[in-house]
Formats: C-alpha cells, structure tokens, sequence
C-alpha cells in the first residue's frame, strides 16, 4: 500500500496559498537576516511593518482589525517561522490583540488594533516580575487613581517584545488590599515618549536571541483611566485565564512543528553521514530512535489538530490547552533532544539548525506557565 501522507483537518486550499505566501515572505525578508538580528537581540522595526503589510499580523482578527482569518491561519505563520527556524514575536503581538478584541471598548479596539495589524505599533504583555512568575498573585507593580489618570509604579521582566513594544497590556494591582489575585487589573500602556516608562536591557538567553526579551520599568507613570482594560477594576486575572488557552495551543502548534523539522532535517542528515563503513540510518539503533521520534511527533500532530479543529469552534476548554501546551511541548523536547543526539559533535554546533532548534524550543516548557501549572490547571478538572 502506497504511503499515506497525513492532511491536517484544518487544512484547505485557501490556507495552503496564504502558506505559501507566508513561506516566501519569511524565507525572502527574514531568514537572510536573523543571524543579524540575534547579534543586536532584537528583530528590525521594519521586520514588523513588512510583516503587517504581507498580512500576517494579526491573521485571524475579524476583517474590520485584522485579516478575517480565523486560528489556522495564525496556525501557519506559526508553522512557517518555527520550520524556518525564525524567532520572530507575532504570536504574542496576537496575544495582545485578542486582549484588546475580548474586552476592549469600541474605541480601544478603532484606536490599537488596525495600527497593530499594519505592525504600526507592536504588542506585549507585560505580568512577570522579579519576585512573582507562576504565583501572579505576588505581582507588586500598582496602579493608584489619581483622578482621570492611573499612577503606576513597579517593574516587569521576560518581557517578549519589550524593545519594540509601543502597546503593553500591563498587570498591575489596582486595589494592592484585595486578597490573592483579586485585586489585579489590565491596564493598556501606549508607551512610546511616555515619562516615567523604561525599557531595560535585552536579556542574555540561551536560546531565542532574535528575540527582545526585557525588562520594563515605571516610575509614576501616568495612565489614562481609559486605558483600564476591561468594564471594572479587579478583573485581570479572569481575563488571563480566559485568554491563556491561546497561548498554550500557540505553543502548541510551534512545538508540533518544530518536532517535525527535527525529524525531517535529522532523517536527511543520518541518511548522509557516515560510520563504519555505512550511512548513520543504516544502524537499527538510529532508526529506531529516529522511528519513535516520528512516531511521537505524528500523535502529538493528531492531538494538536484536535485541540485546533475545537479551538476554531469554541470548544478548546482551559484543561484541555493546558494538555496540549504541556504534553506537546515535553514530546517537543524529547525529540529535539533525541535528534540532536543523532548529529554527533555537529549537533553541538550552532551552526546547525538542530543545535538552535534545541536551545530556542527549551524555553516552551517554562513559559505561559510552566508545564508544572499545566498540570495544576489539567488536576484543577479532575
Ligand atoms: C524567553 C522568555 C520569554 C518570556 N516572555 C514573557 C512575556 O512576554 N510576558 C510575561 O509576562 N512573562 C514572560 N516570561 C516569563 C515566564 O512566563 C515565567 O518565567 C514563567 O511563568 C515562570 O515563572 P518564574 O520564572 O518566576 O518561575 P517560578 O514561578 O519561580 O518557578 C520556578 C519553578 O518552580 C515551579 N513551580 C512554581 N510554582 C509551582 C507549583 N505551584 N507547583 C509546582 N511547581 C511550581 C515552576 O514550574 C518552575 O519549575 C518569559 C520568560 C522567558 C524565559
């Protein structure tokens, strides 16, 4: 029987032309320049205005926003970047954008949202600090009243996009008595020119160097009320939860993809190389390995295209995204880890993919939550 090639559900042809044009636009204007960009940590301002004038920014906001697309389409500009190996922040750019979108007022939504599709203004989000990552009840950053105007002191840190950011959605206690995460809000910061907000340096990585990832700083920073995210004070901590699931699976489909690259580029590689007399893939201990490692990556596939299809209907409850930010991303490192094995010294090297893949993709086990609090999340429905 002839070899079945597996078709991701979601999949159609409409989405396969916009692969397409995302595949060149990212092979043409950003794998030329990611070596540069990791030298100086952060991508060029205008990776982020090509990126919105080629449409893939924002992909899946409604039309009136974004490109009408719905989360396949932001799927494949995941897929796309992390199969060209390019650390690029669009999908927490998205992250914010759903933000604004969910609980945004018309006026926040006409004011930020066609700015960040045109890669205008790039999003962040801003919640860990120094002293409080899992637990974000332990957030110090505050926000008091002062009329029209909020008055924010405190610092954020692991910021993505932190360089770049000209819109961050800002943790903050608004009410600093409130017990646990009661008291936390969202409050939209525009931040460029504005007194009192400092980006820090980039942090030294280990892998993801393309990446601004920084430390943010507020010293009486003045915000419009306005800006409050949201009908009410207090309702932070519901909203990230409520917004979480996109996050996982987004990291999800990046770990999906990754963990196929490895399989496909250590397949050609053992297929090359040689020992002994013979080519690595001649060995059964190496075909073995490289067979699991396939074999893992297609069920983690299924289960991602499963946690897609109910994402796209609604159905992705928070559980189930933390299944899949968890389980895939720990089936990610296996492989990549396994892979890299396969390449000997040269899997060492980083100037092989393989080696970057291994440093860049670590990272997915400990953010948006730890795979720890996934399995918190995932007991919490037990
Ligand atoms: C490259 C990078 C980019 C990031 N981008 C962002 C961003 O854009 N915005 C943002 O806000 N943050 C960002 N982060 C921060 C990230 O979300 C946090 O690092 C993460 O949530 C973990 O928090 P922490 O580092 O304080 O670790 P801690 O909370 O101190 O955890 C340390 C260890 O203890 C474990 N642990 C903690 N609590 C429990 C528990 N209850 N049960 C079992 N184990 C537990 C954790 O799983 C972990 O293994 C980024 C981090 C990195 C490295």
């Amino acid at each position: 029987m002839a070899q079945f090639t597996y078709q991701s559900p979601w999949m159609n042809d409409e989405l396969e032309m916009f692969r397409k044009t995302v595949r060149q636009f990212v092979q043409t204007e950003f794998v030329p320049q990611h070596a540069r960009w990791c030298q100086q940590h952060r991508p060029d301002t205008e990776a982020w205005t090509k990126a919105g004038e080629t449409g893939i920014l924002l992909p899946d906001l409604p039309e009136e926003y974004g490109a009408g697309g719905t989360f396949a389409h932001e799927a494949v500009v995941i897929e796309e970047l992390a199969q060209a190996g390019v650390c690029f922040g669009s999908n927490v750019h998205s992250i914010v954008a759903h933000y604004i979108l969910a609980y945004g007022n018309p006026e926040q939504k006409r004011n930020w949202l066609p700015r960040m599709a045109r890669g205008e203004m790039v999003g962040a989000i801003a919640m860990t600090e120094p002293a409080a990552g899992s637990d974000l009840a332990g957030i110090k950053a505050t926000a008091r009243r002062d009329g029209n105007f909020y008055v924010i002191n405190g610092s954020k840190t692991f910021i993505t996009n932190g360089w770049h950011a000209g819109i961050v959605g800002l943790a903050v206690k608004t009410d600093p008595k409130a017990a646990g995460v009661k008291g936390i809000s969202l409050i939209m910061v525009e931040s460029k020119d504005l007194p009192g907000y400092r980006v820090g340096r980039s942090l030294e990585k280990l892998g993801r160097h393309a990446q601004d990832t920084c430390e943010l700083f507020f010293d009486d920073m003045r915000i419009p009320i306005a800006n409050l995210l949201g009908p009410a004070e207090g309702k932070g901590f519901t909203q990230m939860m409520e917004q979480l699931p996109f996050e996982r699976l987004s990291i999800g489909v990046g770990a999906v993809a990754t963990a196929e690259s490895a399989v496909a580029i250590t397949t050609q590689y053992v297929k090359e190389r040689k020992a002994f007399g013979q080519a690595l893939l001649d060995f059964q201990n190496v075909r073995f390995k490289l067979a699991e490692c396939k074999t893992e990556a297609h069920i983690g596939r299924v289960f991602l295209d499963n946690c897609i299809t109910r994402f796209i209907a609604g159905q992705l409850d928070a559980a189930t995204a933390a299944m899949a930010k968890y389980w895939l991303t720990e089936c990610e490192g296996r492989i990549v880890d396994e892979c890299l094995q396969l390449h000997g010294g040269y899997g060492y090297s980083t100037e092989y993919p393989i080696a970057r893949m291994w440093a860049d993709s670590r990272v997915e086990r400990i953010y948006a939550g730890s795979n720890e609090i996934m399995k918190e999340v995932i007991g919490w429905s037990l």
